[in-house]
C-alpha cells in the first residue's frame, strides 16, 4: 500500500482513540529512525512526546529488535505457569532496580492491567475495600483503571466502581489559595487527606493510587514533603501505597523510577510503557515482599493468557540493559536542564504562558490567556473554537510531533535525544509560542 491507501483504509476501517471517528486523519508513516519518523512523501516529523510517552529509546534500536528476533527463535510463546529465560530474567533485573522492600512482579500486557491488578492485590491482601485515588489523574482506560482516572476520560464508565474515592492532588498553580512555601502546600493538602480519610474510614481503605508525578494531566509535580507525607498517611493508617509509574517509570524523570525523587519506599509499583519502550507491549505490578509473600499461602486471583509474554519479556531485558549501558539517565539529566532552562525563558517572554513544569524529559507548557489572571487559554473540559487543536496543527506543520491536553502542550522526547536535536525543536516551540502570543489570545 502506498500513504493515501493507508490513510484512507484507516479511516474507513481503524476506530481510533478517543476521536470524533470523522475528524481522524492519520499520518501514515512509512519508516522511523531515532526521534523521527517519515511519512510516505518523505516529510519528517519530529516525535517530541516518545508517540504515548512510551517510546523512551526512539525508533530502530537493533538491540531491542534483535532480542525479540533471538526470542522469535527460541520460541513465541509458553504460558504463564511455565519458566522462560526472559520473564525471569526480567523480573530479577526489575526487582534488583527496586527498593530494598520489594520482592516480586506479575507481568501484565499495559498500563492498565497493571492499574487493575494491583487494586485486586491490595483488596486481597488488607480485606479493605475502598481505594483513593487523585483528581487529574489517568491511570489507564478499561472498567478499574478508567475508574482510577480522576478527569473526563473516566466519563464514559460512570457511575463508578462503588469504593473509588477521589481526592484532590497539589496543583499548587492554580490553587485558590497562595501558598508561602512548598512545605506550607504539602500541609494543607495533607491535612485535607487525613480528614477524607477519616470521613471515609481508615479500616475500610485499602491503597492509595497514585501516579507518581501526574503525566498527561500537566506533570504536576509533588511540592516538598508531600509524597513522605503520603507514605506517612499510610503507615498510620494501615493503607497501601501503590504508585503508578506507567509514564514516569523507566528514567523518564531523570532516576530510574519517580519515587526515587521522593526519598520513598512504595508498596506496590505499577509499570509499562518505557520498559520495553513501545517494540512490543509489556506492563506489571511489582509488589512487596511482605506482600509477595502473603500470596505464598493466599491465591493470587489474577490472570492473564499473556502474563509475562517472552516476547515482551526479552525486549524488556533489552530495555533495561541498555537504559543502563547508554547511561540514559546521564542523557536524561544533561539535556533535561536545557529543556528546563528553555521552557523558564519562554515562560519569561511569552504572556500565553502561565506556568512550565518539568523534571528530566518530562515537561508541560501550560497555556493562558492572562498571566495575572490565570484565565487558562481554553476553559476547563471545552475548547469551543479548537484553539488547542489548531496549536497542535502549528506544531503539526513545523513537524513538531505532540498532543495537547485541556490547556497544556506536552513536550516529553525520546531519551535519547540530543542537546542539538533538542534546541532545534524547541525553536519551533518558539515560533508558535509568538503566534499564539499575537493571535490567539
Ligand atoms: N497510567 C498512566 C500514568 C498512564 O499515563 C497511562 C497511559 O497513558 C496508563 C496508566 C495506561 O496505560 P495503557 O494505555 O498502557 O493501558
Amino acid at each position: 500500500m502506498k500513504g493515501e491507501e493507508i490513510r484512507s483504509t484507516s479511516m474507513e476501517y481503524n476506530l481510533q482513540s478517543w476521536s470524533k471517528q470523522k475528524n481522524i486523519n492519520p499520518i501514515p508513516v512509512e519508516k522511523a529512525d531515532g526521534i523521527y519518523f517519515w511519512d510516505y512523501d518523505g516529510n519528517r516529523y519530529s516525535d517530541m512526546s516518545s508517540q504515548l510517552v512510551n517510546m523512551n529509546l526512539g525508533f530502530g534500536n537493533q538491540k531491542i529488535g534483535n532480542a525479540i528476533k533471538d526470542q522469535v527463535d527460541q520460541f513465541c510463546f509458553i504460558g504463564p505457569s511455565y519458566g522462560a529465560e526472559s520473564r525471569a530474567t526480567l523480573a530479577k533485573k526489575i526487582i534488583d532496580l527496586m527498593p530494598d522492600n520489594m520482592g516480586k512482579v506479575f507481568f501484565t500486557n499495559a498500563g492498565a492491567e497493571s492499574n487493575e491488578n494491583a487494586v485486586k492485590m491490595a483488596r486481597m491482601f488488607t480485606g479493605k475495600n475502598k481505594i483513593f485515588s487523585r483528581y487529574r489523574s489517568y491511570h489507564g482506560s478499561s472498567f478499574g483503571a478508567g475508574n482510577l482516572t480522576g478527569e473526563p476520560r473516566r466519563y464514559a464508565l460512570e457511575p463508578g466502581v462503588p469504593g473509588f474515592i477521589k481526592f484532590f492532588d497539589p496543583y499548587v498553580y492554580r490553587e485558590a489559595i497562595t501558598f508561602d512555601s512548598e512545605e506550607s502546600a504539602t500541609r494543607y493538602y495533607l491535612t485535607k487527606l487525613e480528614e477524607q480519610i477519616q470521613y471515609e474510614g481508615s479500616d475500610s481503605i485499602a491503597a492509595i493510587v497514585m501516579e507518581t508525578i501526574t503525566g498527561s494531566n500537566g506533570i504536576l509535580i509533588p511540592p516538598k514533603g508531600y509524597m513522605p507525607g503520603i507514605r506517612a498517611l499510610c503507615d498510620k493508617y494501615g493503607i497501601l501505597m501503590i504508585c503508578d509509574e506507567v509514564m514516569t517509570g523507566w528514567c523518564r524523570t531523570g532516576k530510574m523510577f519517580a519515587f526515587e525523587h521522593f526519598d520513598i519506599k512504595p508498596d506496590i509499583v505499577t509499570f509499562a510503557k518505557g520498559v520495553t519502550c513501545g517494540y512490543v507491549p509489556l506492563g506489571g505490578v511489582v509488589v512487596s515482599k511482605e506482600i509477595a509473600s502473603y500470596f505464598d499461602e493466599n491465591l493470587l486471583s489474577c490472570g492473564l493468557t499473556y502474563s509475562g509474554h517472552p516476547l515482551s519479556c526479552a525486549a524488556g531485558v533489552a530495555c533495561v540493559d541498555y537504559y543502563e549501558e547508554a547511561d540514559i539517565l546521564g542523557n536524561v539529566n544533561k539535556v533535561g536542564q536545557v529543556l528546563g532552562e528553555t521552557l523558564e525563558e519562554m515562560k519569561k517572554n511569552h504572556p500565553c504562558v502561565g506556568d512550565v513544569r518539568y523534571i528530566g524529559l518530562f515537561s508541560a507548557i501550560e497555556l493562558v490567556k492572562d498571566k495575572e489572571t490565570k484565565e487558562p487559554l481554553v476553559p476547563y473540559g471545552k475548547d469551543p473554537n479548537g484553539v488547542m487543536g489548531k496549536i497542535a496543527g502549528l506544531l503539526k506543520d513545523r513537524k513538531f510531533m505532540t498532543y495537547t491536553h485541556e490547556n497544556m502542550v506536552l513536550i516529553a522526547p525520546p531519551l535519547i535525544i540530543t542537546e542539538e536535536q533538542l534546541r532545534e525543536e524547541l525553536m519551533k516551540m518558539e515560533e508558535v509560542l509568538t503566534i499564539v502570543d499575537q493571535e490567539l489570545l
